[in-house]
């Protein structure tokens, strides 16, 4: 066996609460097109590919967060095999020129935020280092001709009170792995949980195969000409009960995030999400990302994930945090100041 974990009895409780989910919680849609509020000044722009995915760039410097347009069914994710569809990962990513991206960032295993990854990355982020988890990196295995493109965060998390490693990808861009947990998906029961030991030689061959391993979030530094920050943000692909996932507090008393992404799917099952997040990171400014359906095609109207309420979620966060928050549709483009 490659992995250990809960996996085959995540897939049959998966299973059994579709019923439960036949009234999906609907929202209205979020914001799309072009949000630009950079005002004439240097530009940080974002665009939400879905799910975990973005694309974000500064001067001439950009990465990317995993992004996913496999989109299996839920179905599908339950009990068959499941693979990327690569018709559908070059159709969006031909959209975007990303060949100078210098890394992607994976927060964990899941096939939600790793299984199209390696097209992406043969393909269209040619250039790009990936950072993930060791798990993520053993599931990459052999097969995937990625082992020597990978960095691994294993014992490199920052946490609340002390600083992890800085990765730097060229000489304006620097990660930092956050020590983050993956809250359950329902009722205190965690998918597709467990990790990977060994290289694999083979592609993971259903959606219980790819296992979380030890989940990260991510503080991003585009660092200017002397070294300083000059755009910093937090990313998380994955909800998380504070305080796993939150940054240092010395680095941001230095320099406070200018951007969160924070995830509303299941903010539910963890006490204080988003509420905690907004105290540690002091944000300027929130982006809602992985909030939205991914058991449906790409090409189909989007709507929010099951079994979380995210209005409550943006109700919660309205209450704490006074600045501007926007919940994307796919391809929504952000042109955010970034100072300089
Ligand atoms: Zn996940």
């Amino acid at each position: 066996m490659l992995t250990r974990g809960h996996g085959v009895r995540g897939a049959l409780a998966l299973m059994g609460v579709t019923a439960a989910m036949a009234c999906a919680p609907q929202l209205t849609p979020g914001v799309d097109g072009t949000i630009d509020v950079s005002d004439g000044r240097p530009v940080m722009e974002l665009t939400y590919l879905g799910s975990g995915g973005w694309i974000m760039s500064l001067g001439g410097e950009q990465l990317l967060a995993a992004p996913l347009f496999t989109n299996p069914s839920f179905f599908r994710t339950g009990v068959l095999e499941i693979e990327p569809d690569t018709v559908a990962i070059d159709r969006y990513m031909d959209e975007y020129d990303v060949s100078q991206a210098r890394v992607i960032l994976i927060g964990h295993g899941h096939y939600d935020h790793a299984m199209d990854v390696p097209r992406v990355a043969r393909r269209h982020a040619t250039g790009a280092r990936i950072l993930a988890n060791r798990t993520t990196a053993n599931l990459f295995g052999t097969w995937s001709g990625l082992a020597d493109r990978i960095e691994v965060t294993n014992g490199h998390e920052g946490t609340e009170e002390r600083s992890g490693r800085w990765f730097s990808f060229g000489p304006h861009i620097r990660v930092m792995p956050l020590q983050s947990r993956h809250a359950p998906h329902f009722d205190g029961l965690t998918l597709f949980e467990g990790t990977a030991d060994v290289l694999r030689e083979d592609p993971p061959g259903r959606a219980v195969d790819w296992v979380d391993g030890k989940t990260v979030a991510f503080l991003i530094d585009f660092l200017d000409r002397e070294g300083e920050v000059r755009y910093r943000i937090y990313y998380q692909d994955a909800v998380v009960a504070a305080p796993w996932g939150f940054a240092p507090d010395p680095l941001i008393e230095e320099h406070p995030v200018d951007l969160a992404i924070l995830v509303p799917a299941t903010f539910d099952q963890v006490d204080w999400h988003p509420e905690a997040f907004i105290e540690n990171l002091r944000p300027e400014r929130v982006l809602l990302g992985h909030w939205e359906d991914f058991f449906v095609p790409m090409d189909t109207p989007t709507r929010s994930v099951r079994l979380s309420d995210i209005g409550h979620f943006e109700s919660r966060l309205e209450r704490v945090f006074d600045g501007e928050w926007w919940r994307p549709e796919i391809g929504t483009v952000f042109r955010f100041p970034a100072g300089g």
